[in-house]
């Protein structure tokens, strides 16, 4: 084999290229160990044996990102200095629904460190681009809250040590959050671990506040640690407000979080502190909690205090499940019960009706599922979507909001229920409100040889069938939704007659086979 010249010159340049390339590699890690742009002393000397390994830990371990924040007001730039102060080489994820404006003023040096993935859908970003986790490398995640100032690495290595150690013990395994109590904000701002219920069956969140630094939820100020690979098994791991999104779903995954506290290593300031910006960061994040529980179904949440909070449906707006079809209410198929807010609407209406017909002396009774709620535990059936009552149709003429009906035309009364006699069929409807249709009806039966009966039937309904007077001779009080309501007497044998042996015993849903079918 010949060499020629031109070949020999090749391979000493590409062994100078190799030497070259040493220098250089060696200069930029003595550039990391000891030449990094301030680090500030945090009681570990930075000598080179150890900064390999700080180098993986800052750089493989945890990825800092930033969720919470306002577009119009917030501290992200001198929060995320901090953070590359003591942490030079941090990955720094900035998620935003769409692009902030006004843009972000980060040091453009640190561009390397920092990426803003905007979820947001667009037409020209690919789907890759809008998901954060795949810029997350780390076997680690911290969620920082905006205006938390990181003086030193303590409390993140911290959070770190403290979960490896949690999980590497076998009771506490099923602790997969650390969060970090910052010290330096307003009473009512400090973290305070909570126990959190969620119960989507009855569409509730029930906070209580928890003794323990174990927990279900931390409240207040805080950063959150836990390990990417559990972030990513989450629905929806960056639904704001990011805490309430994060505790609802690792509550209903049975992790816990441990609160911990570093007083020493992190300081935090406010973005909001004139009274406009306070003003315009609540009604975001109002609307924020509004459309988070909407998708979330959650419509009730009560607090420690044991104040009720609101989010489903209101007088003034349509109830919360569409038009039922086949007796089986949308929210069935979806493992859930009537939303609570609806069922107090029914509650309501019920009350307001019974009141009517009592006043008026109506001979009125209990009727189907209503009565049936009321001998299982004195109230409607917790998926059941409307109250039924039969009354003598002799009595209409006592009870002017009824009589004076025209088929098919409502009217609203004083206190804005709707009252409507059904074209169809024979019975009245008195309606929660005009918008919202949670609603009672009124079954007239007449008397034929001794047996009540009337001139139209809903085949679909076992229940609605002809049955003796004698049930109602004399009609008897039953317990039902808060009130003592006029009922037929031996109710046991009256809904042993209607629906059939055991039905008091034997709850089931409407029509429990269509159940069976595949759901998503
Ligand atoms: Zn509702």
């Amino acid at each position: 084999m010949r060499i020629t010249r031109s070949q020999l010159l090749l391979l000493a340049a590409i062994g100078i290229n190799f030497v070259v390339l040493y220098y250089v590699a060696r200069t930029q890690q003595g550039l990391d160990q000891g030449m990094g742009p301030g680090v500030p002393e945090d009681g570990e000397h930075r000598c080179s044996r150890q900064t390999s390994s700080n180098v993986i830990y800052e750089k493989d371990l945890v990825t800092f990102v930033f969720r919470e924040f306002e577009n119009f007001n917030n501290m992200i730039p001198k929060t995320v200095s901090s953070v590359l102060k003591v942490f030079p080489l941090a990955q720094i994820l900035i998620i935003s629904d769409k692009q902030p404006y006004p843009p972000l003023s980060l040091d453009v040096a640190s561009s390397n460190n920092i990426r803003i993935v905007t979820m947001g859908i667009s037409p020209n970003q690919s789907q890759y681009m809008s998901r954060p986790e795949n810029f997350i490398k780390t076997e680690y995640v911290i969620f920082l809250p905006d205006g938390i100032e990181i003086l030193t690495s303590s409390a993140v290595k911290l959070m770190v040590s403290k979960l490896k150690s949690i999980q590497g013990s076998k009771q506490m395994h099923h602790v997969r959050l650390v969060a970090l109590k910052v010290d330096a904000v307003a009473e009512s701002e400090l973290a305070a671990c909570q126990t959190l219920n969620v119960d989507l069956k009855q569409w509730t969140l029930m906070y209580s506040s928890s003794g323990s630094h174990i927990c279900d939820t931390v409240s207040g100020t805080h950063a959150v640690l836990l390990r990417t690979v559990d972030l990513v098994t989450l629905g929806y791991p960056y639904a704001r407000p990011m805490q309430t999104s994060l505790y609802i779903q690792t509550t209903l995954r049975q992790w816990k979080v441990a609160l911990i506290s570093s007083s020493e290593s992190v300081s935090m300031e406010t973005a909001h502190t004139d009274a406009h910006s306070q003003w315009k960061y609540s009604n975001n994040q109002h609307e924020r909690v509004t459309n988070l529980y909407d998708s979330f179904g959650i419509k009730k949440v009560v607090q420690p205090t044991g104040e009720i909070e609101w989010y489903g449906c209101k007088r003034d707006t349509a109830r919360c499940f569409g038009t039922i079809i086949d007796d089986m209410p949308e929210y069935l198929y979806e493992g859930r019960w009537t939303p609570p807010c609806c069922m107090e609407h029914l509650r309501e209406t019920a009350h307001y009706v019974f009141r009517i017909l009592d006043s008026a002396s109506i001979r009125y009774w209990l009727e189907g599922g209503s009565l049936l709620g009321a001998a299982r535990h004195g109230d409607i059936i917790p998926w059941d979507y409307d109250v039924d009552v039969g009354m003598y149709k002799d009595d209409i003429a006592k009870c002017p909001k009824l009589a004076d009906l025209k088929d098919g035309i409502p009217s609203v009364d004083d206190n804005g229920y709707v009252w409507e006699k059904a074209t169809e069929g024979d019975f009245y409807r008195v309606q929660y409100s005009v918008s919202n249709h949670m609603h009672v009806d009124i079954f007239p039966f007449y008397t034929k040889d001794g047996i009540m009966t009337k001139d139209s039937w809903f085949k679909t309904h076992r229940q609605d069938t002809e049955f003796p007077e004698h049930y109602l001779k004399p009609l008897t009080k039953i317990n039902f939704a808060g009130m003592q309501v006029s009922a037929p007497n031996n109710v046991r044998e009256f809904l042993e007659f209607k629906f059939g042996e055991g039905v008091i015993e034997n709850p089931q849903y409407p029509d429990p086979e269509k159940l069976k079918m595949p759901q998503n």
